[in-house]
């Protein structure tokens, strides 16, 4: 993965892509707005307060680095901004509840962790 998300990651700040003609959100991540069509489409910081849409309990991990940590719990979650994004969450996270965003390293990569606020 890489671009201004994974780019914003590393920085520990979460990115979301916003058009600059409507400011409608847009999912990640697009070449055109969802709304209007227009391809002028910039980055914007995200506050890192959301709400966990869905939840996913991983018992075996895709990649080395990943099997130290499992089992471990994925969340998707709801930006107060509007879009959704993928992350880690602590154990025991449940749809619906409200997270902060956070982020953690793993095999030189930064990831999202949610924390429940
Ligand atoms: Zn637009």
């Amino acid at each position: 993965m890489s671009g201004p998300f994974s780019e914003g990651l590393a920085a520990h700040t979460l990115r979301y892509q916003c058009c600059e003609s409507c400011g409608a959100w847009q999912p990640l991540q697009r070449h055109a707005c969802r709304a209007c069509g227009n391809t002028r489409l910039t980055w914007r910081d995200a506050a890192g307060m959301a709400t966990v849409y869905a939840v996913t309990e991983v018992f075996r991990a895709p990649t080395e680095p990943f099997q130290a940590l499992a089992p471990y719990t994925l969340v998707l979650a709801t930006l107060d901004e509007g879009p959704r994004v993928m992350g880690h969450a602590e154990p025991g996270t449940v749809i619906g509840q409200r997270v902060r965003a956070g982020f953690f390293d793993v095999d030189g990569q930064t990831l999202l962790r949610f924390t429940r606020s």
